[in-house]
């Protein structure tokens, strides 16, 4: 559905090129949960803007490739890019941003929202406002959101309330792919789990795919099929979510795993001391090497490359290299 390869994404600061994403290659699958994971500024967010092609300075694309299959209005299927994705936002792709708080414009009704994010060549715009309204209503009505939130301003909702907004303006032109970043942040433990329900259900009820950022490893637990783990810009470990974590390869997943808490274990979890490498100037080899419990000589000067080691099982780790090979 969704394919990357040797993807290389900077941002052009004043203070040098900000290596956000380089060189990441995977693919998404058609009717999948996918996770991605990682610390703050992994370069996680920035790979989902540009999933979404939303490439706007300073972000731009250094190298590598980036294509979806898109079915066009006779059903064939034809391969786009970036620069073509956007031509097709919300009806193909939609993208719910980060922090519902200030996302949605405040000064607009959320009715408004609604109609603003109808494509102009869409038959709904064509058929005018009191058919997209007729089309929102029936769709709040199904996921059980209160249709009074419609002539509200962002402001009079809750943050809860808010978030289950964005999901529902995401999806109600059943887009094949949604994007969702950080969904879950910022929001109580009750509100969560019925945001990540909301999600899944309809996901399954589309059968679309969906993709999922988060640094909180619980979260792609719950919902993913599969797992991406980025470090640093760098694609680190990817594969089945329950292959990961149950059998997790790279020092890095490992660690993120037993951070997590457990029921009935009362025990100290233990962060991940140090931080990721400045990247602008990132290290030669192994970004992760600073912090590695298992680092070997070489690790700080040659890259380790990204290998299959189980079926559909990556992983970049000198560990193994000789496993591989
Ligand atoms: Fe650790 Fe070396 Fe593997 Fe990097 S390549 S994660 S430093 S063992």
């Amino acid at each position: 559905m969704l394919r990357l390869r040797e993807l290389k994404c900077y941002y052009d600061t004043t203070r040098g090129l900000v290596q956000a994403v380089d060189g990441v290659s995977f693919d998404i699958l058609p009717d999948e949960v996918l996770g991605i994971a990682g610390e703050s500024g992994c370069g996680k967010s920035t790979l989902l803007k540009v999933l979404y092609d939303y490439i706007q300075p300073p972000l731009h694309i250094v190298s590598g490739s980036y294509e979806a299959d898109f079915p066009d209005s006779n059903g064939k299927v034809k391969t786009i890019g970036p620069g073509a994705i956007r031509e097709h936002w919300w009806e193909f792709i939609s993208y719910i941003p980060q922090g519902s708080m200030s996302v949605l414009n405040p000064v607009i009704r959320i009715e408004n929202q609604f109609f603003d994010a109808v494509p102009k060549s869409h038959p709904l715009k064509v058929a005018g406002k009191t058919a997209i309204r007729e089309r929102v209503t029936a769709y709040l009505k199904e996921l059980e959101l209160p249709v009074e939130v419609l002539r509200s301003y962002p402001h009079q909702l809750s943050g809860g309330m808010k978030q289950r907004v964005l999901v529902a303006l995401g999806t109600f032109l059943h887009p094949q792919i949604v994007l969702a970043d950080e969904p879950t942040t910022a929001l109580d433990v009750v509100v969560q789990k019925g945001i990540l329900l909301m999600l899944t259900e309809l996901q399954r009820q589309m059968e679309n795919t969906l993709v999922v950022v988060s640094h909180d490893m619980g979260v792609h637990y719950q919902i993913s099929d599969r797992l991406a783990i980025m470090y640093a810009g760098k694609l680190v470990e990817y594969g089945p979510t329950e292959a990961i974590f149950d059998n997790p390869f790279h020092p890095y997943t490992q660690m993120l795993i037993q951070s997590l808490p457990r029921v009935g274990d009362r025990s100290q979890r233990v962060g991940i001391s140090g931080r990721p490498p400045n990247l602008i100037d990132p290290p030669s080899g192994c970004r992760f090497a600073a912090r590695c419990p298992k680092v070997m000589d070489h690790c700080a000067h040659q890259e380790p490359a990204l290998m299959e080691i189980e079926p559909d099982h990556y992983v970049s780790c000198h560990l193994y290299g000789a496993r591989a090979s």
